[in-house]
This record gives C-alpha cells, sequence and structure tokens, in this order.
C-alpha cells in the first residue's frame, strides 16, 4: 500500500538490492550489533514479508540497514545463522543458549524386555553413543518426558525402570493407565514394541560415517561443501572464494545437530566422505 505509513528508514534501494537467493540477513541499527538475524532461500522476499510483520515493528523502529550473506543452498544458510546468532546474540532474536551439561533416554535391551534410564553428562558421547532418545537440559525434564510418553503409551512405569513394583504390580494398574504387563497380563514383547515405537522419532543417531564427510549444496555454477564430523560443523569450502572459511565447532551443539540429523540420515543431501588423510590436511584460515 503505498499510502501505509512507513514503518522503518531503511533505504529502498537497500531493499531493492536484496537477492532472490538463499542465505541469512541482518537488520542494523545505529550500534555495531545487528538487531536481528534470519535466514531464508529467498532473502528479498522474507526481508519484505517482515516489514509487513506488526510483531517486528519494535525491531522496524531501530533497523536503519540490512546486510546479507548468500550461500549457495538452504543447509548452508542454517548454518551460517545459528554460527552468527551464537555469535552477536541479537537482541530481537529468541536467545539460543548453549546447553552444557546433556542428558537423554537410554534404552537397555535386556534377555526379558526392554529397560529405560536417563543417562546425561560424561555418559553421552553424542554422535557415538547408541541407543539414547531425546536430548535434555536436566535429568528431570527427561524423566518428566518419559514418564508422559509412557502414559500416553500405556506402558508400565514400574517394567520400563520409571517407578518400583510391588507384588500386585505398578500403580498404573489401579489407574488403568497400566495394561498389566507387570502381572502378566499384557505380553512384554507386544508391550516393549510400544515403548520402542514411542521413543523411535526422538532417537539421537550416531554419526554414520567413519570420518568426516562433505554436504555439498550447488546454486548455479557456485558450489559450497560444509565439513562435518561427529556432527560438528567444521567450515565451509566454497568455490567463489576458491578457500576454506574453518569453523572451529569443538563441542556438541544441539541447533547444528537438529539441521544436519535430516539432511545426513535421510540421505536429502548431496554427501562425499572425506578419507582420512584429505580431512587430516591442515586448514587454511580465510574471511569474509
Ligand atoms: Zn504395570
Amino acid at each position: 500500500m503505498a499510502s501505509a505509513k512507513q514503518n522503518h528508514l531503511i533505504d529502498p534501494l537497500m531493499l531493492e538490492a536484496l537477492p532472490h537467493a538463499a542465505g541469512i540477513y541482518l537488520f542494523r541499527g545505529d550500534g555495531p550489533l545487528p538487531l536481528y538475524i534470519g535466514k531464508s532461500t529467498d532473502i528479498r522476499s522474507r526481508v519484505l514479508s517482515h516489514l509487513r510483520d506488526r510483531s517486528k515493528r519494535k525491531m522496524l523502529k531501530q533497523a536503519r540497514r540490512i546486510d546479507y550473506v548468500e550461500t549457495s543452498g538452504d543447509i548452508g544458510a542454517q548454518l551460517l545463522e545459528a554460527q552468527f546468532i551464537k555469535q552477536y546474540n541479537p537482541f530481537y532474536n529468541i536467545r539460543l543458549r548453549r546447553i552444557r551439561k546433556l542428558y537423554s533416554i537410554r534404552m537397555i535391551k535386556k534377555p526379558k524386555g526392554v529397560v529405560t534410564d536417563i543417562i546425561g553428562g560424561k555418559d553421552i558421547v553424542i554422535g557415538q553413543t547408541d541407543n539414547i532418545y531425546g536430548i535434555f537440559r536436566s535429568q528431570r525434564a527427561a524423566t518428566e518426558k518419559l514418564r508422559d510418553l509412557a502414559s500416553a503409551n500405556h506402558l508400565c512405569h514400574g517394567t520400563i525402570g520409571l517407578e518400583s513394583i510391588s507384588a500386585r504390580g505398578c500403580f498404573g494398574l489401579q489407574v488403568r493407565s497400566c495394561h498389566g504387563v507387570c502381572i502378566g497380563e499384557e505380553d512384554r514383547q507386544v508391550h516393549d514394541q510400544r515403548l520402542i515405537k514411542a521413543l523411535e522419532n526422538m532417537k539421537v543417531h550416531v554419526w554414520p560415517y567413519p570420518h568426516a564427510v562433505e554436504l555439498i549444496e550447488q546454486s548455479g555454477d557456485w558450489i559450497q561443501r560444509h565439513r562435518i564430523d561427529q556432527w560438528r560443523y567444521l567450515g565451509t569450502w566454497c568455490s567463489k572464494r576458491q578457500s576454506f572459511l574453518p569453523y572451529d565447532q569443538q563441542i556438541f551443539d544441539l541447533d547444528v545437530y537438529k539441521i544436519l540429523v535430516k539432511p545426513i540420515i535421510h540421505g536429502q543431501a548431496r554427501i562425499e566422505q572425506l578419507h582420512i588423510e584429505k580431512a587430516a590436511t591442515p586448514l587454511s584460515a580465510s574471511a569474509y
């Protein structure tokens, strides 16, 4: 609407110059730090939609200019966004907190059936520890999730290890949330199948390759190769710069894992495995 009152002071020419391409964009005000960082497969459309978004009103009032970094694909944009948000902590982004200590639900297959427990801290190496489900910030959060899943799926809290069972069975029998596996009224295998299914889509995947891989994204003849090892993002090689820009991620990062798990596990991305010699090559540093 031409008559609409302008809700920002960003130069229209700057908006005109934004590309219809994948990447990240940074709304900047008068200060040195960005106000807000986002990513899109179409930078220009997304930025223009923010200008019409009433929930962005406060941020837009302070916005003076927009910077952007193009990427050759969506995964590259997501990795860069996560990296920039952690680095600059923009006021109008939801804070991404680094999780120092992680907890997870572990499934243990025993001769009599499947049981669970909660593990955390040094007992988990994400990417290497198998049979773990969900990532939580506290032991309590993990236990609560397991409790909810058990109730929703009529699992026996006693049998899976959440509480002790008396001779008359678990507490859930009285309120009919347990189908009776603890007193032999339900087949253990049938019960365990429900448990396995309930946890299935929370699985924390082990790193499926022997070494690092490169996840390749291409736009026209522009190629970016994102190097990943044990779910850690190690940097990106770019055909435009003809160089590798390292990103030294030492510890597990839940945001990075979430970005990468689907493309890598479900084969939705172009992946090339690196041989150990290549992965061990010293990486040259360069800057944007
Ligand atoms: Zn029971």
